[in-house]
């Protein structure tokens, strides 16, 4: 059996970021539905958040998109640094989406401080950069306004 992957098969070329786009939708035995959205900041191979701004944007979307959107099981950032993963319980529409993350963007930059910030509560706390975060936080807000 083949396995398909769906973030494999987009042509990353043909896109235009910042953008909100549905990237999967398992419906489950009981018939719950769980989708993942593709939340890309930046341009495919042309723009990459660095690891401390990513890092940080990750801590603080974590809560800002969860006050939000409900039943959100985890937003990661990809690999790549051009985006971040959100997985839903159910399926919220991506214009909704779209402005729950602008809006989040726009409380980073207004914010002073970084959740969970110690060696306690992070894996890697000394990589986090606020000033980082707020300054592609703006960059990605100036993206959707074009
Ligand atoms: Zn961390």
């Amino acid at each position: 059996m083949e396995i398909k992957v769906e973030s494999f098969e987009l042509d990353h070329t043909k896109v235009e970021a910042p953008y909100v786009r549905e990237a999967g939708k398992i419906e489950t035995p009981k018939g719950d539905v769980i989708q993942k959205y593709d939340l890309r900041l930046l341009q495919p191979n042309e723009g990459v958040v660095p690891t401390g701004a990513m890092h940080t944007l990750e801590h603080l979307l974590a809560g800002y998109l969860r006050e939000r959107i409900n039943n959100i099981v985890d937003i990661s950032p990809m690999g790549c640094r051009t985006g971040f993963y959100l997985i839903v319980v159910g399926s919220p529409d991506v214009a909704e989406v779209k402005t729950a993350l602008i809006d989040s963007l726009r409380k980073v930059i207004k914010t002073d401080e970084v959740p969970a910030t110690t060696a306690k509560e992070c894996g890697n706390y000394r990589d986090h950069s606020l000033f980082g975060a707020k300054e592609y936080a703006q960059e990605v807000l100036n993206g959707f306004k074009e």
